[in-house]
């Protein structure tokens, strides 16, 4: 693997430079927060950044994406104009959770059985330049206990670690090495090497929240009635931050809006924390409270991703925790989980 040494005072001006040459999102500020957005050419990203508001998988899983354009004539529908071939993209300044995400929503796109082509054209011409959490940021970070780690190349296709004098540039994938002469810079050894290992020991030992996630599933597969879920969901507001601003989030419903003749079929981010989500035609609602809508959203992320996919979708990001108006924490119910 190619391993490069970056100048610090360089590292914003070279994506700069790339975001020239071909998409680049990165994050930015954006009055008190730092959201992930298209860079305008030559504009130079946050590199000294926390963590981003929204997850970078809105670049590949929109939440309001056009799926087709038809119009209806006599002889039947006809689909309208070509699906836009989409173009090569750098998501930039990723964080190694974020990144930990792309490898769990490929486990549920790009099936052998089901293929949504949408998600898979978008991540085959995306390249992940991911910055390690030296110093994971947030109390709230809790990555180390749903299987990842601050400083990882999980998901990563270039990853950059600040090794205080300059990053440490590690290119993993081909689509990482294509970016070699982009990001230059002069080649790094063994010393470089084993200093980032020293740095990713102590990244995993900084981060404070330490919960049981990968110890509640024997006991979610056993305790679906349960009057712990009678009052876990009392104070939701049934708002569906947490849901949106999730990296692994990944419910959608499908909609046609038509004008006249004309159509378009979109997809829209659904969220299991609305009281729509999963009503039917009848009117029937097999989730209609909010209790059945939390236990949805515990035992998707904790019980069916793994027996569907063998992963827990959720990286352990913190945002759901952050964001929520009323302080429901994942990581308590986790924790309380495992008590029952
Ligand atoms: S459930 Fe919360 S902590 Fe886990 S990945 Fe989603 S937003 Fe992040
Ligand atoms: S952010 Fe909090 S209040 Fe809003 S839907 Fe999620 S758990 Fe409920």
């Amino acid at each position: 693997m190619e391993k490069r040494l970056i100048e610090k005072e360089a590292l914003a001006g070279i994506v700069g430079e790339l975001a020239e040459k071909m998409q680049v999102c990165a994050p930015m500020p954006e009055e008190d927060r730092v959201l992930f957005r298209v860079l305008a050419p030559g504009e130079r990203p946050l590199v000294d950044f926390a963590n981003t508001k929204n997850a970078p998988k809105n670049f590949l899983f929109p939440r309001t994406e056009t799926m087709m354009q038809y119009t209806r004539t006599r002889k039947g529908m006809v689909l309208a104009g070509e699906r836009k071939d989409e173009g090569k993209t750098v998501l930039f300044g990723v964080r190694p959770c974020d990144a930990r995400s792309f490898t769990l929503l490929d486990r549920l796109f790009d099936q052998e059985k089901y293929r949504d082509p949408y998600y898979v054209a978008k991540r085959a011409k995306t390249t992940v330049v991911a910055l390690a959490c030296v110093h994971p940021p947030y109390t709230t970070c809790f990555c180390t206990s749903v299987g990842g780690a601050p400083v990882s190349s999980e998901g990563v296709d270039l990853l950059l670690t600040d090794l205080g004098e300059a990053y440490l540039a590690e290119f993993w994938s081909p689509k990482g090495e294509a970016l070699l002469s982009a990001f230059g810079g002069t080649p790094a050894g063994e010393a470089e090497e084993k200093q980032k290992e020293a740095l990713a020991a102590q990244a995993a030992a900084e981060i404070r929240s330490r919960i049981p996630a990968r110890e509640i599933k024997p006991i979610l597969d056993t305790h679906f009635e349960d009057p712990f879920w009678d009052t876990l969901h009392l104070k939701c507001l049934a708002c569906g931050t947490c849901t949106y601003l999730c990296p692994t989030c990944h419910c959608f419903d499908i909609s046609d809006e038509v004008k006249g003749n004309d159509g378009i079929r979109i997809r829209n981010w659904d969220s299991c924390m609305f009281p729509m989500f999963t009503k039917e035609t009848s009117g029937h609602n097999p989730r209609p409270s909010q209790k059945e809508r939390w236990r949805q959203r515990v035992m998707h992320k904790f019980r069916y991703y793994v027996d569907n996919f063998g992963a827990i979708a959720c990286v352990g990001c913190g945002r759901c925790v952050m964001a929520c108006p009323v302080n429901l924490d994942i990581r308590k119910i986790v924790t309380d989980i495992a008590k029952l």
